[in-house]
């Protein structure tokens, strides 16, 4: 490997993580379970502190059924902007996996209430499937603190994504003006979720995360 790479690399690993005051996530992670931000998001769960910690909120709005669906996004407390920093402090990738698991077994407790649920589903449909998304890029404008999101993997949010093979064995079609070919997606539009429904789901999720 290049040398003068990996000083680079272990430039970006070692980046100064402390509170910056202009994030907005930063921010976030100093509310305590229960509290709301401006945009509505409520912070359903925390664990470790401000160096091995994460924290977790339910966003407002949803991709998906506002009746069925809800999305979480689990964050460090620790301005990271990179995947590998979380080996950076043990204890920082051993909290993630407990978070990012616990959280996904109170979605499933939450969808399992609701549906027919089956450990092994008959169908695609009738299953409990959850998926996750997050990145990290490292352009100026996109450097951001880390962010993942955990949804439930159905309707208009459930379709195959770019690295999943049924994406790329879609029918593609070619645009008749220009020639660009595509594949086709359902649109997905974010809708708010009922201020009842939103009450219930983050209750529910604290006192399952507790
Ligand atoms: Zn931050």
């Amino acid at each position: 490997m290049n040398k003068k790479n990996d000083v680079l690399v272990d430039g970006l690993i070692k980046e100064n993580v402390s509170l910056k005051k202009e994030c907005n996530l930063c921010k976030e992670s100093i509310l305590k379970v229960g509290q709301k931000t401006g945009y509505g998001t409520v912070t359903i769960f925390k664990l470790g502190d401000n160096k091995n910690g994460w924290f977790a909120t339910l966003s407002p709005r949803t991709g998906g059924d506002p009746e069925k669906d809800f999305t979480i996004q689990l964050m460090p407390f620790a301005h990271l902007t990179h995947f590998s920093q979380m080996g950076y402090h043990p204890e920082l990738a051993e909290n993630y996996g407990i978070a990012f698991s616990k959280i996904s077994w109170a979605m499933t407790k939450i969808m399992a209430e609701e549906e027919d649920f089956k450990v092994t589903s008959d169908s695609r449909d009738k299953a409990t499937s959850i998926a996750t998304y997050g990145k990290c890029t490292n352009w100026r404008e996109k450097k951001e603190h880390l962010h993942i999101k955990i949804f439930p993997f159905r309707g208009d949010i459930g379709q195959p994504y770019t690295v999943d093979s049924s994406f790329g064995k879609k029918e593609v079609y070619k645009d008749k003006k220009t020639g660009e070919e595509f594949v086709k997606m359902k649109p997905v539009r974010k809708v708010k979720i009922s201020e009842k429904r939103f009450d219930y789901l983050s209750g529910l999720l604290i006192s399952l995360l507790d």
